[in-house]
């Protein structure tokens, strides 16, 4: 993930800003730009490929003098390394983005969803863009805003409520050289800042500031910071004064990880609007929907290499994943999919005949079923494909094509943000096949495969919404946490999730859970329902919405207790549930990403209110190398 740097205070900013950035490398990035103000104005640099590039033209001059001069008691300066979301990686597309003036300077991570309209909005006033990005209409809506008469920090504020998504944004003008403003919109990107006496700085990630300062705030979504030298103050975006707490970091390296958080995977859980963010990046190209995953390309674009048949091959959450991938790529590229468990296909003597390809899912790449599977695949002449979060781990060493998950690196043993990355990894491959195969998609979508890849523009946003504070989950792992016995039900393309319902509530809280496609529970599940029995149902407004209601009328006619996970602004199912947990509005085969994160959040708050280890769960290993 990209990596955002500010400082304002009286050391040199861009060694800083530079050593910041150095500190963030290990999330990834494709280009990098520093903008510092000096007496002259701000002054860019930026520069594909790795840092030391930036660093060179930094020392050949560039157009920014390295140290740049400035009478003020302060130096200021922001930088950035970009990971493109939008438009290709050159210079001209790095941040930071400037106003045509050159006297504000934006960098952003994450994806502004509501771009091409706000683009559209600017050149109509006759602006012409330097870049491909979504981020430079930042700048040109700040100006626009200041040359209507607003001061810079009203002109930043009133851009930033324009933009819509998953951001974190942070600004400075030529005109305030004394204030950085910093944004955090959703959760795909954090913004802290850490404060000493007479000096702030601003950063994506802790890391990235911890060898100046341990005192620091979080942003939290929809807060805006207005950071001066030494102090710093916080608002709403309606303008409301927020008054933050201040949180020492721990010097041990894995408190200082998990930061703000209690456990790694709940840490987890509110990275995966970013996590999704790194899994769709360089991937779609958001203006036409066209999706290219470039380790796949033989695989998708070779006609005698297209795939006639998939069998996937995972174990545990991967599995899920790989279920609700048979059905996203089943309708959109109408390509047959099977899904079977690692330790049963190795057994089950498969049948593999041309035109099969065999996909293996497994976050560490490690899991010995898996590959076993995988590689009975290869024996018998299949193309064998991975997904997988870790590089260069076996799975993607025996593969001929690799999609990453670009999770990062998850040390909560019980999966959560490579479940969801392998879901959209799988959207897009369904993409990616229908799009080279030319498939009309169809039926109730009535969506074409390139219009389906935009809609993952939405996706972080709307992944940020669910992850949004709620107290319902505290609540249920108050009145539920005593109960050994749970049931999930979920239907169409959201049955899988009550399969990892089950299996997360299992892995951490031990709680015995069973998860069933919804339509069975005549076929036997039924039986369990009494009222002590809580009945946990997916029941979004989908294409099996219906169905779903009379399954939650057939639980509560015996007695038992429902929790639905429900569409926000259903009144109806309101009626209908005990208890009831929101997800966002979305498109039909995007749902099961949002659905997902109450299941995660349910389990984990059930687990730590039962004092469970929650990162380390009895008997179980992150990754499973032995069969
Ligand atoms: N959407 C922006 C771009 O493509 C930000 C990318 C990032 O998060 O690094 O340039």
């Amino acid at each position: 993930m990209c990596g955002i740097i500010g400082y304002l205070g009286p050391r040199n900013a861009t060694s800083i800003i530079l050593n910041g950035l150095r500190r963030l490398e290990y999330r990834g990035y494709d280009s990098a730009g520093i903008a510092i103000l000096s007496n002259d104005g701000i002054h860019v640099t930026r520069a594909v490929g790795k840092l030391s590039n930036l660093e060179s033209r930094l020392q050949q001059g560039g157009d920014s003098p390295p140290f740049a001069t400035r009478d003020a008691p302060h130096s200021m300066g922001i930088g950035h390394t970009r990971w493109a979301t939008h438009g290709g990686v050159t210079e001209h597309n790095a941040h930071p983005h400037l106003n045509d003036a050159g006297t504000i300077a934006v960098i952003q991570n994450g994806i502004i969803e509501n771009f091409i309209e706000l683009k559209g909005e600017l050149q109509a006033e006759g602006i012409r863009f330097r870049s491909e990005t979504d981020t430079e209409v930042i700048p040109h809506l700040v100006d626009l805003y200041m040359k209507a008469g607003m001061p810079f920090v009203r002109a930043a504020f009133a851009a930033i409520v324009r933009l819509q998504g998953s951001n974190a944004v942070v600004m400075m003008s030529a005109q305030e050289p004394d204030k950085l403003i910093a944004a955090r919109l959703g959760n795909a990107g954090g913004i802290v800042i850490g404060i000493n006496p007479d000096e702030t700085f601003v950063a994506s990630d802790i890391p990235g500031i911890l060898d100046y300062t341990r005192n620091v705030i979080f942003l939290e979504d929809g807060e805006v910071a207005i950071a001066q030298a030494g102090r710093v103050s916080v608002y709403r975006l309606d303008g409301a004064p927020v008054s933050k707490q201040r949180h020492v970091i721990a010097w041990d390296p894995v408190s200082a990880e998990k930061g703000e958080y209690r456990h790694f995977m709940q840490k987890e859980i509110f990275e995966q609007a970013r996590a999704v963010t790194d899994t769709l990046r360089g991937r779609v190209n958001f203006e036409t929907g066209e999706v290219t995953l470039e380790s796949l390309e033989a695989g998708v674009k070779n006609a005698e290499k297209f795939p006639a048949r998939i069998h996937t091959v995972a174990c545990g959450t991967s599995k899920h994943a790989g279920l609700i991938g048979k059905f996203l790529i089943e309708r959109i590229a109408r390509v047959p999919v099977e899904v079977d468990y690692g330790s049963e296909y190795r057994y089950r003597d498969p049948l593999i005949e041309p035109g099969l390809a065999v996909l293996g899912i497994t976050q560490s790449g490690e899991t010995a079923d898996t590959l076993a599977a995988m590689s009975i695949g290869k024996a018998r002449g299949a193309q064998v494909w991975a997904i997988v979060n870790a590089i260069g781990s076996q799975a993607e060493r025996m593969a001929t094509g690799v999609i990453h998950m670009r999770a990062g690196p998850e040390i909560g043993v019980c999966s959560t943000k490579t479940f969801l990355t392998s879901i959209v990894d799988q959207y897009l491959l369904a993409c990616a096949l229908a799009q080279r195969a030319n498939v009309q998609t169809f039926e109730r979508s009535n969506a074409d495969p390139f219009s389906l890849a935009r809609d993952l523009a939405h996706l972080p946003g709307l992944i940020g919404q669910t992850l949004k504070p709620d107290p319902i989950y505290e609540v249920l792992a108050n009145y539920f946490h005593d109960r050994r016995h749970f049931l999930f039900l979920g239907r169409g393309i959201n049955y899988p999730i009550a399969l990892e319902g089950a299996l997360k509530l299992k892995e951490i809280s031990y709680i015995h859970a069973e998860g069933y496609p919804a339509g069975e529970m005549k076929h036997g599940p039924i039986a369990l329902i009494d009222e002590t029995m809580p009945v946990i149902c997916v029941a979004v407004q989908d294409g099996v919405y219906e169905k779903m209601i009379s399954q939650i009328e057939q639980v509560k006619a015996r007695g038992g207790i429902v929790i639905a996970i429900a569409t926000e602004g259903d009144g109806f199912i309101r009626q209908k549930a005990d208890y009831v947990i929101n997800v966002p509005a979305a498109p039909e085969l995007l749902t099961p990403v949002l659905t997902a994160i109450p299941m995660q959040r349910l389990a984990y708050e059930m687990a730590v209110r039962l004092g469970c280890d929650v990162d380390q769960p009895r008997n179980l290993a992150k990754s499973v190398t032995v069969e």
